[in-house]
């Protein structure tokens, strides 16, 4: 087994030919062999196990009521100027209470611009939620952009025009995002149709021309 060397600073390099660095930069190989020396970066250290990026929130559910009151202020805006919203998410942790906060906040169709520097005392913000107006729920990169230096529960509402709106959660943490099962941390939620169930089994139909006549073909590359 190579041995991995943290550079802290404060230690010199190890004198073997083969070694791992972990250094500001991310995981380097020092490699000496024969007359050829390098120091090159790479993206694993092949001698270690894996192990999986994962994220939760240690946070009780947001209760059903809450969370229908934000779908009817997202429908609400929706109806007045066609555009989408934002509230934001505020956690008591010593209470265990949340806060919906909507900030003063400027709307069109497809973005909402907000001040992002609100903050309450005794409330930690811990997460958004937002509209997409018409359009179905789902992370943009607009979405990942804004969401980027947020970590926290990131929560999209979509087809505020439709009675049953569509929804999309996740956890962004560094910026990178989980997607999660909205069941899992709003209550009395009810999912009606699962988008990803409904992929796995294609409503869509793909047709060939054949012989004059159009036939059913299995995918849309036959
Ligand atoms: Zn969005």
């Amino acid at each position: 087994m190579f041995p991995i060397f943290i550079n802290d600073g404060t230690t010199e390099l190890p004198k073997d030919d083969i070694f791992y660095v972990i250094c500001k930069e991310g995981v380097y190989l020092k490699k000496k062999m024969g007359v050829m020396e390098s120091m090159v970066p790479v993206n694993n250290i092949s001698i270690l196990e894996s192990i999986e990026a994962t994220a939760q929130m240690h946070i009780p559910m947001v209760p059903g009521p809450m969370f229908a009151k934000i779908i009817s202020f997202f429908k609400a805006v929706y109806k007045e100027h066609r555009a989408e919203a934002i509230v934001l998410i505020f956690y008591n942790e010593d209470t265990q209470k949340y806060k919906i906060f909507p900030p003063y906040q400027k709307v069109n169709y497809g973005a909402v611009d907000y001040n992002r520097g609100i903050s309450l005392d005794g409330w930690q913000m811990i997460g958004d939620v937002h509209s997409h107006a018409s359009m179905s729920a789902f992370h943009s990169g607009t979405d990942d952009d804004d969401e980027k230096s947020f970590d926290g529960l990131h929560i999209t509402i979509g087809d505020n025009d439709d009675d049953e709106v569509s929804i999309s959660a996740s956890i962004v943490s560094n910026g990178t995002r989980f997607l999660i099962d909205p069941l899992d941390y709003i209550e009395d939620l009810a999912i009606t149709v699962d988008i990803d169930k409904t992929e796995e089994t294609p409503t869509t139909k793909y047709y060939k021309w054949v012989g004059g006549k159009m036939i059913e073909a299995k995918t849309s590359t036959v």
